[in-house]
């Protein structure tokens, strides 16, 4: 008796067929973020596995992953991290390109973000073909990181992306899979 009663957080997702563009299905999580135990419950269940080894930060993807990140380093109580699109970040930058369907798009993070050494997490809120967390993976290896999982509340397992993590060597932890 007692313990949390489940949740369906898979029912708090808004899907949208054809966005941005035609056979596309938008999962949209803004109405999970708006709904206070969804969050709450997302958020945990995101940071549970890593509550017992030591992540000194959390890196988190633009723009999705600010949010659920950033509420994950706070539960962690590890520093944040942010992996921004390409001429957002003030300071000295690296840069990691990544192929979108047309061409490439990069994202960037601070020189001195994380040092050689750091235990760090990668957030996002969903990984497709996982073309943007390798991205993620290979700025956090270059400044000497070490990458101790990626976690993600979607994961569409038929793009490959999880897969293409774990080849690197890299765990991968989701809450929800749509197929
Ligand atoms: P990918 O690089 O292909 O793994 O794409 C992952 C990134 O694109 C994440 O930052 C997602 O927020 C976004 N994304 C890709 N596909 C979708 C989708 N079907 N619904 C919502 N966001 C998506």
């Amino acid at each position: 008796p007692g313990g949390i009663p489940p949740l369906d957080l898979a029912a708090l997702i808004r899907t949208i067929p054809d966005h941005p563009k035609p056979g596309i299905m938008f999962r949209d999580i803004t109405t999970l973020l708006a709904d206070p135990v969804g969050f709450a419950r997302s958020v945990d269940a995101l940071s549970a596995p890593f509550r017992d080894g030591r992540i000194d930060k959390v890196a988190g993807i633009e723009a999705r992953g600010f949010i659920l990140g950033g509420a994950v380093a706070h539960q962690l109580g590890a520093g944040f991290v942010p992996l921004r699109k390409k001429g957002k970040l003030p300071h000295k930058t690296v840069s990691a390109d990544y192929a979108l369907e047309y061409g490439t798009d990069a994202i960037e993070m601070h020189l001195d973000a994380c040092q050689s050494g750091e235990r760090v997490l990668l957030v996002d809120d969903l990984i497709a073909t996982g073309g943007t967390a390798l991205a993620g993976l290979s700025l956090l290896r270059g400044a000497g990181a070490e990458v101790v999982a990626a976690a993600f509340v979607i994961d569409l397992p038929d793009l490959g992306g999880a897969e293409r993590l774990r080849a690197e060597g890299l765990p991968v932890t989701s809450l929800i899979a749509f197929g």
